[in-house]
Order: C-alpha cells, then sequence, then structure tokens
C-alpha cells in the first residue's frame, strides 16, 4: 500500500514538473519549426507530425526521425538563422506569427 502510494506521488510530480517545462504550441508554429529544421540541415525529408501531450501541441517529429519538443515559449527558443550583425529576431518573430500559407 505504502509502496504504490509513493509510486503514484512520484508519478505525480514527475508529471506535473515535466508539464511545466512544455510549452504548448500551435499546429502552424510546430509547421515553422519543422521548416527551420529543414533548412537549418537541409533535411529532405517531406512528412512530419505533430507531437502531443495531453492534448496540446508540445513538439514534431520530422520523417528524417528528428525530435523537437518545445520546452520553453517558442520566442526564446527558436533557432535563429545566421544573420548579419544587426539580427533579425524580429523578422523570425513576424514569420511565427504571419498567417499560414500553404505550399
Ligand atoms: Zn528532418
Amino acid at each position: 500500500m505504502l509502496a504504490s502510494w509513493t509510486c503514484l506521488l512520484a508519478y505525480t510530480v514527475w508529471y506535473s514538473t515535466s508539464a511545466k517545462n512544455l510549452a504548448p504550441i500551435t499546429v502552424n508554429e510546430a509547421r515553422l519549426l519543422w521548416k527551420i529544421h529543414k533548412q537549418h540541415i537541409s533535411c529532405p525529408s517531406k512528412k512530419w507530425r505533430i507531437i502531443k501531450r495531453r492534448n496540446k501541441i508540445i513538439g514534431f517529429e520530422c520523417g528524417c526521425g528528428y525530435k523537437h519538443v518545445q520546452k520553453r515559449p517558442i520566442v526564446a527558443s527558436v533557432p535563429m538563422p545566421k544573420v548579419g550583425p544587426h539580427g533579425s529576431q524580429e523578422s523570425v518573430l513576424d514569420k511565427l506569427h504571419a498567417p499560414y500559407k500553404s505550399d
């Protein structure tokens, strides 16, 4: 009895801590992150899927096997493309909030 309670408690603690560290994202953001991944490593894969937890999208899995789980709010952890000294963080954020265009 005691052991199962301990297990349950450990599980609950793990579950709430891990959920706290994950930042749900939208399908469009997941798709954008996938496109960034493809550009970043010139990935040729045409397939991807979203990774969900508790009905929230938390990342994506690329057809090449690459998995990305969003651990922090998206603005803080999107890999920035290589840019000049003045940076282009704003344009990346603009892209994140741009309406989805199908291709
Ligand atoms: Zn890939």
